[in-house]
């Protein structure tokens, strides 16, 4: 027992605060929380003189600080813990290994609905005595916060009719009025269903007899009780009353009025009570259906466990339409019959269709969706749902990395060659598919890497041994690889034949298509209607005022607008630099595409899916769903055509400007050009009756990867770029670290990035820094941008030390006082 005078220990706690500071900060336990809170717990503590914020624990001791007094918890907010010991494990390891704050990681882990935002409120100051101090509108608010105990400071301004409320409320605590206090508040809100029921006095036949009986004097009143008996039968099973029936089915119904119901309600009869419900009902669900896997099918599976028996990573090569989902289905379900968790991984913009709806039928209520088009409650019910083991199975985009598991058996990351797996703004700058692969480890897991065209990267894993390698090389049942055509644009233009962009070749397929009722999909990765303007008279182009980037021009809008910074301004009728009024568009996007078909086919059904036709939320499945019952003959789109998505009807894709993604000016475009092409080219139809036709428009047929590409020669198009990578030492021979230097002034910028470079490359050596120089676009929204890459050697360098190095170097640069308002990135394995 404690004796009263002995002193009980003091407990500190180290906090992971959402703010950009590079390490944890303690708080002081109170001591009536000390037996209380708990490593992975919220809490509610104050930064700085006026902030509010939630932090998480990270650790429980009872050190005091020694650089600064530790101030209180205010508030703890959960008796268990919200995140688990895994996780912070991996926001560490996050933190460390690309060169970020932990609280930066927390701040992209938490949804928004487990942060806390905080209210300023007023309240009456109860020693306020003086009220004849007050100005008529100073007792208006008083009089109003004595009706209400408190008000909220727009609830002050809705009542003055002002906006700015600030000197009223100033005068007001000046006069000691009123005090003014945070209010916290949650903003996860549960969804709650209002739901009736009799109450137990009624659940007897021979009460409701009575009761049905005596509501013949109120026909409306015995209207409601027999409608519920209609739905549920207490008479003959008194145990289906508890469940009761939803409110709403009253509400919906004109006959019945709220008042009879209530009147019910305050009789007796019926007894009101409300119930959470999950917000992912409204997909359709079943339950762990029997799938039959392929011999092929059935071997890879075969092959997948055996090198899981001793190796963490294996990487799945199916070709596109080799049916990798049954694969992945068939190796989920064992899992999660073992009782561990799975995670799956899918690109952004795949996650949206068919794959989802998929899955879901075949695991219905355990399995959670984690979207960031879904609101912050959505988030925080998968959240929470895996923390109380609802959901044991999440499919989601890459930030599911951070959910709360605590036991997962396999991660899958689905197109791992995607870049979306690489978040690049801001911190942390982490790619989903290398974080996946050290959470399995941690959690003594297994991750399943699937490609039809996998990342370099993984697929020299592969080959050195380090991941297994499983192979699929047959599409699915009977379905037919597309046959593919090149078409000489050179020659065409030559002898006439090109009309516009559109070769003749081409043009005949989409005539025969229109005819015969096929689908077709046009592929140019460049939306709007043109990449820039120009004057024919002195070759003015249109540029953006704060990017060194032309403007491109968007019809439909009249607008030209810059896709790095969204400047938008209006289209000049004549040249702003000599007047001419001969200004063209040059180039062509995916709109000039659109509106040229529809100039040549006006009876054509055109649809363009790019980012301007899909950022309502529900638009792009809308444009899918036409396209799949055959509302459009003709899709045209940049790379979102070419993301997980099968169309049967699908026979002639065409792909405009493969040059241009060939020869983009970039280390990894060969590897880029084949996958997004291949990709492309998957979703041509897959009938073997009817194999589908990839045209595809060049300046120059010869080209080696192109021939890579038509014989869906991988191999072969590794075997080049491998060897091209280890010549000049780039990844997977080595580690890429971008740092970007930024100000607005170009000779700041550029003296920054040089002293800079010159520090790494005295301890680095030459052969491992490159630059400064400026990127590609050299201003981005008015800051001058400098580049400085490292390559480091896989094997040689003690990446840890070199990392700790290159970021003392940034910290000298962010600190030296001649370089004002400098800014530094640093990305780790940028792309
Ligand atoms: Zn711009
Ligand atoms: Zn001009």
């Amino acid at each position: 027992m404690t004796s009263f005078f002995e002193e009980e220990t003091t407990f500190f706690a180290d906090l992971i605060l959402p703010v950009p500071i590079p390490s944890l900060f303690t708080y002081r336990v109170p001591r009536e929380m000390a037996s209380l809170i708990k490593v992975g717990a919220r809490v509610i503590v104050q930064f700085g003189q006026k902030r509010v914020i939630t932090a998480v624990v990270a650790q429980l001791h009872t050190n005091p600080p020694v650089k600064y007094q530790a101030k209180y918890i205010l508030e703890l907010l959960d008796e268990q813990p919200i995140v688990t010991t895994h996780q912070l494990e991996l926001f560490n390891w996050v933190a460390e290994y690309y060169l970020c704050n932990i609280g930066e990681v927390m701040n992209v882990a938490l949804p928004a609905g487990l942060k806390i935002t905080s209210q300023s409120r007023i309240q009456l100051n109860p020693e306020f005595e003086y009220e004849d101090l007050l100005t008529d509108q100073e007792h208006l608010v008083i009089e109003e916060i004595k009706k209400h105990q408190t008000l909220s400071y727009e609830e002050v301004e809705r009542l003055l009719q002002k906006s700015n409320i600030t000197a009223i409320i100033k005068s007001l605590v000046g006069k000691r009025a009123v005090i003014l206090y945070e209010e916290v508040k949650e903003r996860y809100k549960p969804k709650v269903v209002k739901k009736i029921r009799l109450t137990a006095a009624y659940t007897t036949n021979e009460a409701l007899s009575k009761l049905a009986a005596d509501l013949d004097k109120t026909p409306k009143q015995q209207e409601i009780l027999l409608k519920y008996l209609s739905f549920i039968p207490v008479y003959n099973n008194p145990d289906l009353n508890h469940k009761g029936l939803d409110k709403s089915i009253f509400s919906q119904d004109n006959t019945i009025s709220d008042a009879s119901l209530n009147t019910l309600i305050k009789k007796g009869v019926f007894e009101q009570f409300e119930i959470f419900v999950s917000r992912f009902d409204d997909i359709p669900m079943g339950n762990m259906g029997n799938i039959t896997l392929t011999e092929t099918q059935e071997e890879a599976s075969r092959q997948i466990h055996e090198l899981f028996r001793e190796k963490e990573v294996v990487l799945l090569h199916g070709i596109t339409g080799s049916g990798k989902t049954e694969v992945y289905i068939e190796l989920i379900k064992q899992v999660l019959e073992s009782g561990s968790q799975v995670l799956f991984l899918l690109p952004e913009i795949a996650l949206t269709t068919q794959i989802v709806i998929r899955l879901r039928k075949v695991f219905g209520e355990v399995m959670g969706i984690y979207h960031s088009k879904f609101s912050d409650n959505e988030r925080v019910e998968v959240w929470k749902g895996i923390l109380d083991g609802k959901f044991q199975f999440v499919v989601g985009v890459r930030s599911a990395i951070f959910l709360p598991f605590d036991n997962l058996g396999l991660i899958i990351v689905d197109e791992e060659h995607e870049t979306s797996y690489k978040q690049h703004d801001p911190a942390p700058r982490y790619n989903a598919r290398d974080v996946a692969v050290i959470m399995s480890y941690m959690h003594k897991g297994k991750t399943l890497l699937g490609s039809a065209t996998p990342s370099l990267e993984s697929y020299f894993h592969a080959q050195s041994g380090r991941y297994g390698l499983v192979e699929m090389k047959q599409r699915f049942g009977n379905a037919a690889l597309p046959r593919f055509e090149l078409i000489d644009t050179k020659k065409e233009k030559r002898q006439k034949q090109m009309k516009n962009e559109f070769s003749s070749v081409l043009l005949s397929h989409l005539e025969y298509n229109l005819k015969n009722k096929e689908q077709t999909i046009l592929f140019q990765n460049r939306r709007g209607y043109s990449p820039y303007l120009q004057c024919e008279e002195c070759n003015w182009i249109s540029e953006c005022a704060n990017c060194d980037v032309s403007l491109t021009y968007h019809m439909k809008a009249r607008e030209l607008r810059c896709h790095y910074c969204g400047h938008k301004e209006e289209v000049p009728r004549t040249c702003p630099h000599c007047g001419s009024p001969k200004v063209k568009t040059m180039g062509y996007g995916t709109e000039k595409i659109e509106e040229e078909i529809n100039v040549m086919y006006p009876e054509a059904r055109v649809q363009r899916m790019d980012l301007d036709t899909t950022r309502a939320k529900n638009a792009y499945q809308q444009i899918i769903q036409d396209f799949e019952e055959g509302g459009i003959d003709i899709l045209v789109g940049t790379q979102m055509v070419s993301k997980g998505l099968d169309f049967d009807n699908v026979s002639v894709v065409g792909i405009f400007d493969a040059d241009r993604i060939i020869h983009f000016p970039e280390f990894r475009a060969s590897e880029r050009a084949f996958q997004m092409l291949t990709q492309v080219s998957g979703r041509a139809g897959r009938r073997a009756d009817k194999p589908g036709k990839v045209l595809i428009q060049t300046a120059n047929p010869s080209q080696p990867l192109l021939e890579k590409i038509i014989n869906n020669d991988y191999e072969g198009m590794y075997a080049d770029e491998i060897a091209e990578r280890e010549k000049f030492n780039y990844p997977p021979f080595t580690r890429l670290i971008k740092v970007t230097v930024k100000h607005v002034d170009e000779g700041t910028s550029n003296r920054a990035a040089k002293v800079l470079a010159e520090k790494l490359t005295a301890h680095l050596g030459s052969s491992r820094v490159l630059g400064p120089q400026p990127p590609l676009v050299e201003r981005v929204r008015n800051q001058f941008l400098f580049d400085i890459l490292i390559k480091l050697e896989r094997e040689k360098i003690n990446f840890k030390a070199a990392k700790s190095f290159i970021q003392e170097k940034v910290i000298d640069i962010l600190t030296d006082k001649t370089l004002k308002s400098i800014q530094v990135i640093i990305d780790v394995d940028c792309l």
